[in-house]
């Protein structure tokens, strides 16, 4: 079932929430788990007006959303907000979502390598900081892929170990090749100072999750995260 990753009492006196659904709670690709007839998660009511859904590409652009529901489709993989009750959602099976916590705002990330090597992470952080004038970020990091199941070729390796270092590679409990996401995400948001706590699920390994690797399906699960008055 889904569950919260954070529930976080701000400096501003907000509630910052992060939840993540599971594969029992739909598929949030369709609409139906997330912000559909039925939308709730965890007990929270997420309705279609206030869910902010994007159209995600691997790409770095982010979106600000100034009221509940507003940039829903756009073209980003990235989105913050200060506004009460505006839910930011990510979709993912295997990349990484990372949700931010500011003073009085949040933000979402959908953190693939792609993304990561574009400067998503970085970007959001940037603009996590201007929307809501703090420099005490954090984050909180959802299940996805672990190096355990993420074999990835040595050409992409080298790039990525050149931007990222060297702890980004790892091997497959088969022994070949892997890329370790969680250290990609650890080397952004340590330069950028910002502290993270992981979830340590394998979307992989765990039944839990939709899992585009282990299974090539189109289905998601969804890290959702807003702003509650305190
Ligand atoms: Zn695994």
């Amino acid at each position: 079932m889904a569950r919260e990753l954070a529930r976080r009492s701000l400096p501003s006196g907000r509630i910052a929430r992060v939840v993540m659904s599971e594969a029992i709670d739909g598929d949030a690709s369709d609409g139906a788990a997330i912000g559909g007839p039925e939308g709730s998660l965890a007990g929270c009511l997420i309705t279609a007006s206030s869910a902010t859904k994007l159209r995600q590409v691997h790409g770095a652009d982010v979106v600000v959303v100034d009221a509940p529901g507003a940039c829903k489709g756009s073209v980003a993989d990235a989105a913050v907000t200060d506004v009460v009750g505006a839910h930011l959602v990510i979709q993912v099976a295997d990349c990484v979502p990372v949700a931010l916590l500011g003073d009085c705002s949040v933000g979402v990330v959908h953190a693939g390598w792609r993304g990561l090597r574009a400067g998503v992470l970085e970007r959001t952080v940037e603009a996590l900081t201007t929307v809501d004038g703090t420099v005490s970020v954090s984050a909180v990091v959802g299940p996805h892929i672990g190096p355990c199941c993420y074999e990835f070729g040595e050409d992409g390796l080298i790039d990525l170990a050149a931007q990222f270092g060297p702890s980004v590679r790892s091997k497959t409990i088969d022994g070949g090749s892997a890329l370790n996401l969680s250290a990609v995400v650890a080397s952004v948001l340590e330069r950028a100072q910002v502290p993270v706590a992981f979830d340590g699920a394998c979307t992989s390994c765990d039944d839990r999750y939709w899992s585009f690797r282990a299974t090539g399906t189109p289905r998601r699960q969804a890290m959702v995260a807003w702003l509650e008055e305190g």
